[in-house]
C-alpha cells in the first residue's frame, strides 16, 4: 500500500525515488480478462505527447473515455529522474474497492528505461511493477495494464491477460474447411499419379 505523501526535499522530489514491487494483488480466475478491458498505459502515446522529451519535474493527466466519449477514468503522474539515472512516472490515483466502495489512495514509481537502440534514436518501456512468485517482474514493456478491481499497473503476462479475439477464436477448436481439405487431397491425388508414372517407367 503506498505510504508516501509528503516526503519530499527541498527540491520537491520522494526521498526515495524507486521503484517499487507489488503483489499484482487480484486474484487468477479461470476466466482470463482481456486488454481491451483494462485501463492501459502506452509508452507510444506517451512518446507522442512529448511525455519523455519533456523530460522530468513535469506533471501529466491520462484520461480514458467511453465510446459516447465520456471521461470514465484519469491518472495523474509526475515524470522524474530516479537515482539510477533513469526516468520514473510517479502514478498517483484512486482505485475504488468493489466490495465497500472505499476510494484507496494509490502512489509508486514505474521505472522508464531506454535500452540502446541499434538504428540510433531512443524508445522508452516501462518496467513491470509487479511481483511474479515473489521475485520483481522488471518486464521491459510497451503498454502497462490496470484490470478491474487491480491495485497496480503491470504487464500483460503478470495479469495473465488475454485479447477479446484471441478468446472468442481458439485455432485448435477450428474444423478442418472444406476448402482446404479438398485442396490437400487434389495435391495427394496429383502426387500419386506422379508416383504411378514413375513406376511404369521403371517398369
Ligand atoms: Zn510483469
Amino acid at each position: 500500500m503506498p505510504k508516501r505523501s509528503n516526503d519530499l526535499d527541498d527540491l520537491g522530489n520522494y526521498f526515495e525515488d524507486k521503484p517499487e514491487y507489488f503483489e499484482p494483488g487480484r486474484p487468477r480466475t479461470s476466466e482470463r480478462i482481456c486488454v481491451e478491458d483494462c485501463l492501459a498505459l502506452s509508452n507510444t502515446a506517451m512518446t507522442r505527447d512529448g511525455v519523455f522529451k519533456k523530460g522530468p519535474n513535469n506533471f501529466w493527466t491520462s484520461r480514458w473515455y467511453d465510446a459516447a466519449g465520456r471521461q470514465t477514468s484519469a491518472l495523474d503522474f509526475w515524470v522524474r529522474l530516479l537515482p539510477s539515472n533513469q526516468l520514473g512516472l510517479v502514478l498517483s490515483y484512486t482505485v475504488t474497492d468493489p466490495n465497500t466502495g472505499q476510494k484507496i489512495p494509490v502512489e509508486y514509481v514505474v521505472e522508464v528505461t531506454t535500452p540502446p537502440c541499434p538504428f540510433g534514436g531512443q524508445r522508452y518501456w516501462f518496467q513491470c511493477s509487479l511481483l511474479t512468485h515473489g521475485a520483481p517482474c522488471k518486464r521491459r514493456v510497451g503498454r502497462l495494464y490496470l484490470p478491474p478491481g487491480g491495485l497496480y499497473f503491470g504487464c500483460r503476462i503478470c495479469y495473465n491477460l488475454t485479447y477479446r479475439k484471441q478468446k472468442q477464436h481458439d485455432k485448435r477448436f477450428d474444423p478442418i474447411k472444406p476448402g482446404s481439405f479438398h485442396e490437400l487431397m487434389k495435391t495427394f491425388t496429383a502426387d500419386l499419379k506422379t508416383l504411378h508414372k514413375l513406376r511404369k517407367r521403371i517398369k
